[in-house]
């Protein structure tokens, strides 16, 4: 029998699914495995809990005898819990994270046997990392990477079963310097941002002495049966599948977005749930989504730096917890073709230490100058790097959902619903008019009065928008579900940045020749508008019209990853990383490789299990349904019937060999053209060449096996099918 069917039998035979029960109330649980604040005031002295808590707070240096003091403090607090390992935690490029575990275990010179965790050990570790991607940074036969303590984000313990493992999270670093992995730009880009928008914030008010972005991910993923996924190769090596027919029922009756969550999913979200409570994870909401089998969950937004580690640790912790229950999580941003794929909006916003948000409307005129200031900075800020923003989001697996029916287009737009559109026309129209103090665009915006009819109109209407204001934050959703939200973050902060930092002079200057305040702030608001207005768009970003129209605008529309990374190297983008403290040249140049590195993998990976599922799975299983058929026609011409009689069998017979013809000379053709394409060193070449291949294969080939799939004898197909896959119960 083969591994499709076994695997639905174990459906059918799986004992029934026991919810669990959190062990307390989720504020019982909440961050218990996780060096608070709190648990820091505890377990460390006066000295050494000054010292973390500045550093946190201003992000200033710890020196090595109070870091030791700390990670005294640390293992004291993690031993308690039973914890007997520590590790490094870091996020490379590869797009996961990466651990070395070590064990505070030591021996002294006389060889006593002691347990310690100094200092040192806290501050820095050198993972053999030879293997991470590092663009030629750092060659690899020197294996010269480190990883240094990130005070800013707490220490947490990672459960597995009964494994404990105290992480430390930290910055992946080449010894000459440069970032190897997504947080160390994630925190200068932050800091960038925090500089820039407090200057801007001072026109306002004086007390503002801090801007922290926040960021609130919204993590859409599939899951399906364990063993119907190890059943299907494609899933197992590439995330998605390769093939498969849509099943008669997909996601037309719009039946599961409203649907109660199926109790084997329900097991499993509690279960994740509550280790992420543990871990601090303030998640908030779990719904289905609207595709069979697909499902969202959201925290509370929280600090980028925090929100960063929570999503990409959940990540983690879902891909674990799943297999308890004998479920596989797919964050694919498209598992399965037909259907809708998966994203992961980004909700962003500023927050003061006033604790102010910057981007919700006030309820003064004086506030609401300040919430349009930051708000037509944003927008302006998209329409001056739309490229790098779609450079930020750019990869193998989500150009198969942006540019698609039903995700954002590959269009960076904005949507400000159609209160603000008023407004900014109303600003507009005063350009060449003199703003004065009586002037009742600065006076009289009474926002506020509006705010019940700009969050009505703002949380609806933005389903088709990459970038979205709601009401009091803007949502990228654009992003991948499977991308560390840190790329998309480390763009907005820095370009965010780079616009105020470019706002603030201009207005400086027209405040030295003498204009006031307000009035300068409100000119320069009104130049951004009119320089950024070809980026809002209020319409349906997947209609065909948008596309025309877009075109005409001069918005670039960059359907593929291989084009759209160009827009992380040119001059423009150099400057701004630089200028801003984020990148230099050689990062950005190295960076750009790996993403190129990156892309070419996935599609060669793809293309290969292509080829071997073809000829492994899908050609055998219609060969012998074509031998079935060829006996069944010899038997019946033998037993002397006419040949209208087994004309049907025919039929199918020649449908059969056309799609086992085309499939087979197509997966040659691919093999043959690969060979070509490997022979290419250069690699944006290269990755547009594999591109080519892609476009020009993987559809054509997959139409003729989802035909086979409709065809063969469902008795010989080997992978598991949509249907079976998708209507979990
Ligand atoms: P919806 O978008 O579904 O209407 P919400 O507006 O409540 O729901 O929030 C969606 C997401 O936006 C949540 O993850 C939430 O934490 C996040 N969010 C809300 N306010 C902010 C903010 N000021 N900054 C960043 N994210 C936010
Ligand atoms: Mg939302």
């Amino acid at each position: 029998m083969s591994l499709r069917f076994n695997a639905i039998s174990s459906i059918a035979n799986d004992a029934e699914t026991s919810i669990p029960q959190f062990s307390s109330k989720i504020t019982g649980i909440f961050g218990e495995n996780v060096f608070t604040q709190k648990t820091a005031r505890e377990f460390l002295s006066d000295e050494a809990y000054k010292s973390l808590i500045t550093s946190i707070r201003g992000g200033k240096k710890i020196d090595r005898s109070v870091a030791s003091q700390i990670a005294n403090g640390i293992r004291a607090w993690a031993e308690s819990k039973g914890v007997t390992h520590y590790t490094h935690w870091f996020q490379p490029l590869t797009g996961t994270t990466a651990e070395k575990h070590d064990s505070f275990f030591t021996l002294k010179s006389d060889g006593t046997a002691i347990e310690e965790f100094d200092g040192a050990a806290l501050i820095q570790q050198e993972p053999d990392a030879s293997s991470f991607p590092s663009g030629g940074l750092r060659a690899t036969f020197e294996a010269r990477g480190y990883t240094a303590w990130d005070p800013s984000s707490p220490a947490f313990i990672m459960e597995i079963g009964k494994g404990k493992t105290l992480c430390i999270p930290t910055l992946f670093v080449s010894y000459t310097g440069e970032s190897l992995d997504y947080k160390a730009p994630l925190l200068k880009a932050t800091e960038a941002l925090n500089k820039a928008a407090v200057e801007v914030c001072n026109y306002f008010d004086k007390n503002v002495t801090k801007v922290t972005p926040t960021l609130g991910w919204e993590q859409e993923y599939f899951v399906i049966d364990a063993g119907l996924a190890t059943a299907r190769p494609d899933l197992v090596q590439c995330g998605r599948t390769v093939f498969g027919a849509a099943p008669a029922k997909g996601q037309q009756m719009e039946d599961h977005y409203f649907g109660s969550i199926p109790e084997r999913v329900y097991a499993f979200m509690r279960d994740y749930e509550q280790e992420a409570y543990k871990l601090g994870i303030p998640l908030r909401t779990r719904h289905n989504e609207v595709a069979p089998a697909q499902f969202e969950c959201a925290p509370i937004f929280e600090d980028v730096n925090i929100a960063v580690d929570h999503n990409i640790l959940l990540m983690d912790v879902m891909e674990r917890v799943a297999k308890r229950h004998n479920l596989v999580v797919l964050q694919h941003e498209k598992p399965f073709a037909g259907i809708n794929g998966s994203g992961k909006h980004n909700n962003w916003s500023l927050a003061t230490d006033t604790g102010v948000n910057l981007l919700a409307p006030g309820k003064t005129p004086k506030t609401n100058l300040m919430f349009l200031t930051f708000f037509v900075n944003t927008i302006k800020a998209v329409h001056d790097n739309a490229d790098i923003m779609r450079a930020a989001i750019a990869s193998a697996s989500n150009d198969y959902r942006l540019g698609a029916n039903e995700a954002p287009p590959a269009i960076i737009s904005v949507f400000v619903g159609q209160y603000l559109s008023k407004v900014l026309a109303d600003v507009e129209t005063r350009v060449g008019t003199k703003f004065d103090e009586q002037d009742e665009a600065i006076l009289k915006l009474d926002l506020h009065r509006s705010i019940p009819e700009l969050m009505l109109d703002n949380t609806d209407r933005n389903r088709t928008s990459p970038f979205a204001f709601t009401g009091n934050k803007f949502e990228f959703r654009a992003v991948g579900s499977s991308a560390n939200c840190a790329n998309a973050m480390t763009v907005l902060n820095t370009i965010m940045a780079d616009t105020l930092k470019k706002f603030k002079a201009e207005v400086d200057g027209l405040i030295e020749k003498g204009d006031k305040k307000e009035i300068a702030i409100m000119h320069v608001i009104q130049q951004y508008i009119v320089s950024s207005k070809k980026v809002l768009f209020e319409g349906d970003g997947y209609s065909e019209e948008w596309h025309k129209e877009a075109e005409k605008r001069g918005l670039p529309n960059l359907k593929t990853t291989p084009i759209a990374l160009d827009a992380m190297v040119t001059e423009k983008a150099m400057k701004l990383y630089q200028s801003n403290g984020i990148y230099s040249h050689s990062e950005l140049e190295a960076r750009y490789e790996i993403e190129l590195e990156k892309y070419i993998k996935t599609v060669q990976i793809e293309a290969r299990v292509m080829g071997d599922l073809a000829i492994n799975h899908i050609l055998p299983a219609a060969i012998k349904y074509q031998n079935d058929l060829i006996k069944n026609i010899t038997g019946l011409k033998e037993a002397g019937l006419d040949e209208s009689m087994y004309s049907s069998q025919l039929t199918i017979l020649k449908f059969i060999s056309k799609h086992i013809s085309v499939i087979h000379t197509k997966v040659y053709e691919m093999v043959e053209a690969r060979k070509v394409v490997n022979n290419i060193s250069h690699s944006r070449e290269k990755a547009i060449a594999y591109e080519n291949i892609k476009s020009t294969y993987f559809d054509e080939i997959r139409y003729h096996v989802d035909k086979l799939e409709h065809l063969v004898d469902d008795e010989y197909w080997t992978l598991p099918k949509y249907r079976e896959m998708l209507f979990l119960r």
